[in-house]
């Protein structure tokens, strides 16, 4: 079957070249180029499809999707946090309006499936209020950061003198006299 294939490759190329002006190169190349052609649509024809629609059926044509039911972690939007239970939205999720599901912030957390780390509320509101925390927090750690440089500065260099020069220069003239006392 590949030899009639070629056969047939070899007939389309030679009816080419008989057209054209060709290279050895050119035949070559048009004949493998035919030939890969030719190979594809046999295949496509033994698997009883063409080949565009072999290509049309990889694509789904129609993406269905089924409605989601909300996750938890969705509810907790840039601008607002959508309440579990009921589906009200607001920037927060106050413990009062929590306390109309019968639940505190920590088993309303729990119930979902949240940390209890999470912050009930927008986003935004939530990146707010760490930002202004951070900035009170700065001044004071860096207060805290300066005396203790301070602090350290003051006992290497109160350490110094101690072993300084003084006591060592006492020592050398004591040394040095004793021998010239024996010499007078
Ligand atoms: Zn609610």
């Amino acid at each position: 079957m590949t030899r009639k294939l070629l056969e047939i490759a070899a007939d389309i190329v030679e009816a080419q070249a008989s057209v054209g002006q060709m290279t050895a190169d050119q035949i070559e190349l048009a004949l493998l180029k035919t030939f890969g052609a030719l190979q594809k649509m046999q295949k496509a024809e033994e698997e009883g499809v063409l080949l565009d629609q072999a290509k049309a059926l990889e694509e789904p044509s129609v993406k269905e999707k089924a409605p989601e039911k909300m996750e938890a972690k969705d509810s907790i939007q840039e601008d607002k946090i959508i309440c579990m239970e009921c589906g009200a939205e607001m920037r927060q999720l106050t413990t009062k309006h929590l306390g109309s599901h019968d639940l505190d912030p920590r088993e309303y957390k729990k119930k979902w499936g949240f940390s209890l780390k999470q912050p009930l509320s927008a986003k935004s509101l939530t990146r707010a209020r760490s930002s202004a925390a951070k900035k009170r927090g700065l001044p004071e750690a860096l207060v805290r950061f300066q005396q203790e440089r301070k602090l350290k500065k003051s006992q290497s260099s109160s350490e110094e003198p101690a072993s300084g020069e003084e006591g060592a220069g006492d020592k050398r003239t004591r040394t040095i006299r004793r021998p010239k006392n024996k010499k007078e």
